[in-house]
């Protein structure tokens, strides 16, 4: 049975690196693939659009200019913030934080510096400005369940996980 609209889901191994060549991100050998529904927006266009080329067993490599990735880098959305205006007294570099700028727009944020008056807030992804090198190994294609589709993600074979 074929359901309405062709959703399927995908499960696939990568190792993500950046243009220096330095691991960033890998999925979990022992945990198994990591799954998407295609149309949830879950993973990157251009990484969904590629594995959709893709055959059960397939390898490939990928590599996405940081445009087509997690965008350019906006030195605007970098931010010195007085510490006296800062919530938390105790602050480190490298710490994150989810900061709610407005009623919809919830935002992760890097400290990437302290002095003794500010605090500076990063509030691009860790990945912005990055070039993104996948590869790719595409484990299992199948077709969306009914619930999948309802809940709008993938379910893992190994239980629900939200
Ligand atoms: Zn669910």
């Amino acid at each position: 049975m074929t359901n309405s609209n062709n959703t399927m889901v995908l499960g696939f191994h990568y190792t993500l690196k950046n243009a220096k060549g330095e691991l960033l991100d890998q999925s979990d050998a022992d945990a198994g693939p990591l799954y998407f529904m295609t149309g949830s927006g879950q993973i990157i266009p251009g990484l969904e659009q590629k594995l959709l080329t893709m055959k059960t067993g397939d390898k490939a490599n990928l590599k996405l200019a940081a445009a087509d990735a997690y965008g350019e880098r906006d030195e605007a959305l970098v931010q010195d913030i007085p510490r006296e205006k800062f919530p938390k007294k105790d602050v480190e570099i490298g710490q994150v934080f989810e900061i709610q700028y407005s009623e919809n727009d919830l935002r992760l944020v890097t400290v990437t510096n302290l002095t003794l008056e500010n605090v500076t807030l990063d509030a691009n992804h860790p990945l912005a400005g990055e070039e993104l090198h996948f590869d790719v190994t595409l484990e299992e294609v199948r077709e969306a369940t009914e619930e999948e589709i309802s809940h709008g993600h993938a379910h893992e074979p190994n239980g629900h996980h939200h």
